[in-house]
């Protein structure tokens, strides 16, 4: 096995685990999260059988992925950073799902972007779950507007995502995501990263986000 497919069956490994103990049929999907890491370091984990690749940076994932797109057919880019609106046409342009809606700005732009393209990447709203001043998502009790409008704007919206407060145990702040997700009907959950994924496939995570796992330490 190459260092890229036991990383890769490692991650794949808890994830079955925990949908065991869970009691879950599916597992969630998993996005090896590329941000920093070139080509030679992605080449392996697609060359090991990964599909779905995340970036936080619409300029860095436009410098690097359209020529390893070119070469596997087959693979979907996800966007999971914080998304500018003068951004938004290009993030539309490259990405198949956009993790990052937060703000009724960005979902204008998004609207407009999509419209203008003829393409509806599927869309997660970032809620700032633990409420903390410095993290984008949009809070707890903007959300059912925030959806209303970005129904009203065209925009495919699959489920909810976060990213919950750093040093501190995650499940309490999956289970309010997924409990929010349920009472709004939506059936799509992207929560957890390299350290708490097992966590949040216990909960219900529907996608997982997983970086440093796959690739090393940033
Ligand atoms: C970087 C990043 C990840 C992956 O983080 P790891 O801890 O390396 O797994 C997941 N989600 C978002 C939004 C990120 O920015």
């Amino acid at each position: 096995m190459s260092d890229a497919e036991q990383r890769l069956a490692d991650v794949q490994a808890g994830l079955d685990r925990a949908c065991r103990d869970a009691s879950r049929s599916e597992t969630p999907l998993l996005v090896a999260i590329s941000k920093t890491f070139d080509a030679d370091a992605i080449r392996p984990l697609i060359a090991a059988g990964q599909r779905h690749f995340g970036e936080n940076r619409v300029q860095e994932a436009a410098a690097k992925w359209p020529e390893m797109l070119g070469e596997t057919p087959g693979i979907t880019l996800h966007l999971v950073g914080q998304l500018q609106s003068n951004k938004a046409a290009e993030a539309v342009a490259l990405f198949d799902v956009i993790h990052s809606v937060d703000r009724p700005s960005l979902v204008t732009a998004l609207g407009k972007a999509q419209a203008a393209a003829g393409k509806h990447p599927a869309c997660y709203l970032q809620v700032n779950i633990g409420n903390e001043a410095q993290k984008g998502g949009c809070a707890l009790a903007e959300l059912p507007a925030l959806l209303a409008q970005a129904r009203d704007a065209g925009l495919n919206v699959v489920g909810l995502m976060c990213v919950p407060p750093a040093a501190v145990e995650p499940a309490p702040y999956f289970a309010l995501l997924a409990e929010h997700a349920k009472r709004l009907g939506l059936a799509g959950l992207s929560m957890g990263m390299s350290s708490d994924y097992e966590t949040a496939a216990l909960l219900g995570s529907t996608v997982v986000r997983v970086g440093s796992a796959l690739f090393g330490s940033r």
